[in-house]
């Protein structure tokens, strides 16, 4: 099978399973840990942010992130097709009594001008606007990344308005990577931070919360109340550890990879694919032509041995990965190019 599902179907590699089982562990709850501390400071350091803290999911490092940084009642900027809006349970109106006014945008990017019309009025009736939330890179529409200029417009429409900002970057690795700008910059603008290493890295487990020392210590006790304390949770950071200390440069293989599948899957009558939205590991393409609906084409994929998931009815999403070789996709292409979509 070639599995091009998600950059979570990863599995440890032997050198990542040495990591784990050579970990040195203590109770992380006590700040016992010295695996999960040097993997706090290392992710700190990369990012040129004052801390970092452990959690044990994407979803929790955005929830963490949001109740610490808000009070109930705030009315929260999310674009329409973020993971934070479609992918976590109505986190934010559960965990932290939050509202959500959603932008609109063609490609998951929005501009300060979006903001700057999204903000409300402060007067006796309207919900106050105090965050805007970006995802970076953008998972629902195909790893593309919102690029670094616009988030510098945003930050100063946001601070002209007294918004915090967070960067939900689970794959903020592959925005650095495809464009070569440090990581640093990419969450400078931003207050609070969340990033997977089980992603595009290939960690078993595991996502960061990144910021001040002051706002991380809050989050410290965010995920405590969430449940996420864990003990000797050192195994897992030392699979984190080796994911960046090894897995960051590659992803450009990741990405190379992307473009074999884009420009071999637009060459095959019956598809669709705009070969500019594929800017990283993801490859989305619209099936329509074929007569079939996504859950058919994905269907057929299958038992030829290739997995893709459906992406609303037209649509099919592949994701390179760790696990995957450009020689895979290629594989992948040519088996697909031979399906015949009259057929079942
Ligand atoms: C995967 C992902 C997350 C976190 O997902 P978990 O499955 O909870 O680790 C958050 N945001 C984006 C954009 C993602 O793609």
């Amino acid at each position: 099978m070639i599995d091009l599902r998600s950059d979570t179907v990863t599995r440890p590699s032997p050198q990542m399973r040495k990591a784990i089982a050579e970990a040195e562990v203590g109770d992380d709850v006590f700040r016992d840990d010295p695996t999960v501390i040097r993997l706090e400071e290392k992710v700190a350091e990369l990012f040129g942010t004052e801390a970092s803290v452990y959690v044990p999911s994407g979803t929790m490092g955005n929830q963490v992130a949001l109740k610490t940084l808000s009070e109930p009642g705030w009315e929260i900027l999310c674009e329409r097709d973020c993971h934070i809006v479609n992918y976590e349970v109505a986190g934010p109106a559960i965990h932290s009594s939050l509202l959500i006014n959603m932008i609109d945008t063609e490609h998951g990017v929005f501009t300060a001008e979006d903001v700057e019309s999204h903000v409300r009025e402060p007067n006796i009736h309207n919900p106050l606007t105090k965050i805007v939330t970006i995802e970076n890179t953008h998972n629902r529409h195909g790893g593309t990344i919102f690029p670094l200029n616009e988030i510098l417009r945003i930050r100063k429409v946001a601070s002209k308005h007294n918004l915090l900002m967070h960067l939900d970057g689970a794959r903020i690795w592959n925005a650095h990577i495809a464009t070569g700008a440090p990581l640093a910059d990419w969450v400078a603008p931003f207050d609070s931070v969340s990033v997977c290493l089980s992603k595009g890295l290939g960690a078993p487990v595991g996502s960061m919360i990144l910021g001040t020392k002051d706002f991380i210590e809050k989050a410290r006790r965010t995920r405590k109340l969430f449940g996420g304390g864990m003990r000797q949770v050192g195994i897992l950071a030392a699979a984190g550890l080796y994911a960046v200390e090894h897995n960051i440069d590659r992803l450009a293989e990741d990405h190379d990879s992307a473009r074999i599948l884009a420009e071999g899957l637009g060459g095959i009558d019956g598809f669709d694919i705009d070969p500019d939205r594929v800017q990283t590991n993801i490859v989305i393409f619209d099936i329509s032509k074929t007569g079939k609906t996504s859950t058919e084409i994905v269907g057929i994929f299958k038992r030829h041995g290739v997995l893709g998931v459906p992406f609303g009815p037209t649509r099919v999403r592949f994701v390179t990965h760790l696990d995957v070789t450009a020689e895979d996709c290629r594989k992948a292409v040519e088996i697909i190019s031979g399906l015949n979509f009259d057929r079942p």
